[in-house]
């Protein structure tokens, strides 16, 4: 069976989604990939290759399994890997994984037109597929090499409800137990612990949740869904980046929001620049950074960047 047939009830949504700009290289190798480029893709180290389909599942698989496996992330530091198209040798790993942990909530657009081991992938974020939050008002545009896309359809930045995020390191965990029953024991240990501070950043954020109530929020970018919504949040998102150059036609945009929502914060993926900065400051607006941390991070791993997102978010609203 096809990935594809996972998302079918979505095909339609997330089509909008996909790279316009090329073709993406990995066409249709499917199981018949060139064998050379199979074997030079795969294990290397003699261990489980798990292959992960983003950076927070990586910092859950190595974190649970230490290294009893090999974790691979694949994608280019430079680009979100929700829209990061697999070159022939990315899905030729893929394909000769032992174990391929995705995201789920359509997360990895180019799952839709790959064929992978369905008998390897597990979904992480299906203890709570019922509970995805659709966006319908997304219009189309770019950033980094993917070329243009939309945010319409699934919201798929689960991990940002921290909870969600340690319902998706129960699912890792199980996986790998299953994968390598022998490690089991230390694999129990890893998880709890990792939970245990998964809970954390959400008690931190449930605490915090009451002083946002009220407050309205502007985010540089649609990605913050499942964060707002676990930690009521008020919030409104543009489609900017940290570094856009804000003209005119972005302030435009930014005003048309402010006129019925009186934002004093704006949220942004990673740090603004200090001219845009000074442009929102002079509207008002001060800036704040939770980075929803898809990709490795310059500095520190997954958990510091949380705690940092939170800890940033205290200190905004104390
Ligand atoms: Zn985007």
């Amino acid at each position: 069976m096809k990935l594809r047939l996972f998302f079918s009830g979505l095909a339609l949504l997330i089509s909008a989604c996909k790279p316009s700009s090329t073709e993406p290289a990995a066409k249709a190798p499917g199981a018949d990939a060139p064998a050379e480029i199979a074997a030079a893709a795969s294990a290397k180290s003699g261990k489980p290759q798990v292959l992960v389909a983003n950076y927070p599942l990586q910092y859950f698989a190595q974190r649970i399994a230490g290294d009893a496996v090999e974790v691979r992330f694949l994608a280019p530091k430079d680009e979100d890997p929700a829209f990061w198209q697999p070159d022939e040798a990315a899905v030729a790993a893929f394909q000769s994984a032992d174990l391929i942990l995705m995201n789920g909530a359509t997360y990895s657009k180019w799952a839709d037109k790959i064929t992978l081991p369905e008998s390897k992938v597990v979904d992480t974020s299906s203890a709570f597929a019922n509970n995805f939050i659709q966006i319908t008002d997304a219009t189309t545009h770019s950033h980094g090499p993917g070329g243009e896309h939309s945010h319409n359809g699934t919201a798929f930045t689960t991990w940002i409800d921290f909870k969600q995020a340690s319902l998706q390191a129960r699912a890792v965990s199980e996986a790998l137990m299953k994968l390598v029953p022998a490690a089991k024991e230390a694999m129990e240990k890893n998880v709890d612990a990792l939970k245990d501070e998964l809970e954390a950043l959400d008690d931190r954020m449930s605490t915090l949740s009451r002083r946002l109530v009220n407050q309205p929020l502007v985010a540089s970018h649609p990605v913050y869904h499942y964060l707002a919504r676990r930690y009521g949040m008020n919030l409104k998102s543009l489609l900017w980046e940290p570094d856009t150059v804000l003209d005119d036609k972005y302030l435009a945009d930014l005003n048309g929001i402010l006129a019925t929502h009186r934002a004093r914060w704006m949220i942004w993926e990673g740090d603004p620049t200090k001219d845009n900065v000074e442009k929102l400051s002079s509207l008002g607006l001060r800036s704040i950074v939770f980075d929803p941390c898809g990709n490795v991070p310059d500095s520190g791993d997954f958990m510091t960047v949380m705690k940092a997102n939170v800890a940033a978010l205290e200190q905004a609203f104390p």
